[in-house]
């Protein structure tokens, strides 16, 4: 059996990204649609070949309580509202999949991972490139120690934001670019190393005067350290294009630009001396259809995901320590 998706929210990435790669997918399909364009809910649903009855309005959201074609919702709002619609999906019997960042507080984050646990239902979160092959290998090599321990890690992510959208409006998007991007520098530096850093410093740079920056921040550079001694350097941008990491072991170094891009990842080696490309044979199923796979293979044996809602947590964890680490011009420590 297919486990069946509404999907919540028809914007960019829902309909450019997430709904095309359904396609290749061995055990989820969209069942559901959920948007509060009426016109989106018609061309889409015609198009998915979702069944009218299907198609849901904000305000009817939670009646999919009543429709046992759904199995799980894919929230894909801006980051404000993850939150409630997680919350109201839990309560109406459904598991969930939810878009980074999982929320834009902790304690929001908390609040989700308990409604889920409380209805019995999965969380996991949109963290694709933990599907995508080359993170896979880097993953790999970084922790077993192909170019040696790993000493330091450089991330640097960022694009040259558009003004006017919900992005640069703090209410909807909790934040700025780190919170949109630089959460990949983040989530690389602690998939790469496998351990969850103890202290963090950041330093944020904003032209308050550029109307797009008026409630969120544009850069923000932020160092962590881990429990091993690793550190790690990592750029989060919204004026400069950037997209790459690179693990630096005793022995060499691993490097990927781009690192988490739709596709296209290249990774490069630095062993004893020698620098070379690394190549993977094509993948079979895009990032996107394995995450979808992977929940839905959850679902049906009962797994937990490999990124459950808990990753998510930890990623607004050390977030809110980067802004206060940055506000107050002084190191943080996390977990203390
Ligand atoms: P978008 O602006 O294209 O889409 C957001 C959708 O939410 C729109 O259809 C909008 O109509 C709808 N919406 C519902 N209530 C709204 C409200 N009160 N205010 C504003 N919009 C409202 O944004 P997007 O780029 O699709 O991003 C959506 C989510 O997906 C974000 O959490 C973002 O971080 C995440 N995302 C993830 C990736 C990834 O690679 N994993 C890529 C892009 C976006």
């Amino acid at each position: 059996r297919k486990i069946g998706y509404a999907i919540v929210g028809l914007g960019s990435y829902a309909t450019r990204q997430i709904m095309p790669n359904f396609a290749g997918c061995e055990h989820a399909h969209i069942a559901a649609l959920v948007s509060g364009t009426p016109a989106k809910l018609e061309n889409f649903g015609d198009q998915y070949g979702v069944p009218k009855t299907h198609r849901y309005s904000y305000a009817d959201f939670d009646r999919i309580r009543d429709n046992p074609d759904i199995d799980a919702v894919y929230i894909i709002l801006p980051n404000s509202l993850h939150a409630e619609y997680a919350i109201r999906a839990a309560k109406a019997g459904k598991h969930v999949m939810c878009e980074k960042p999982m929320a834009t507080s902790v304690a929001d984050c908390q609040a989700m991972i308990a409604a889920c646990r409380q209805a019995g239902k999965k969380l996991m979160i949109g963290y694709r490139s933990r599907f995508e092959p080359y993170n896979r290998l880097a993953i790999d090599l970084a922790r077993s120690g192909h170019v040696g321990p790993t000493r330091l890690i450089t991330a640097e992510h960022g694009f040259p934001i558009k003004p006017d959208q919900w992005r640069l409006d703090k209410p909807l998007s909790g934040g700025g670019s780190m919170m949109d991007i630089g959460i990949y520098s983040l989530n690389a530096a602690r998939y790469l190393t496998g351990e969850e850093p103890v202290e963090v410093s950041a330093v944020e740079s904003t032209d308050r005067s550029d109307p797009r920056f008026r409630t969120v921040e544009d850069r923000i550079s932020f160092l962590l350290r881990f429990p091993s001694g690793i550190v790690a350097d990592c750029i989060s941008s919204y004026s400069s294009g950037h997209n790459s990491y690179r693990i630096n072991g005793t022995q060499g170094w691993i490097g990927m630009e781009p690192a988490t891009p739709y596709a296209g990842q290249s990774m490069t080696i630095r062993k004893d001396g020698v620098t070379a490309p690394r190549t993977l044979p094509p993948a079979g199923k895009t990032q996107f259809a394995g995450q979808l796979d992977h929940f839905a293979e959850c679902i049906l044996t009962g797994k937990t995901p490999i990124v459950p809602g808990e990753e998510g947590l930890a990623d607004l964890r050390v977030i809110e320590a980067i802004y206060q680490s940055a506000a107050q011009g002084r190191s943080v420590r996390i977990g203390a």
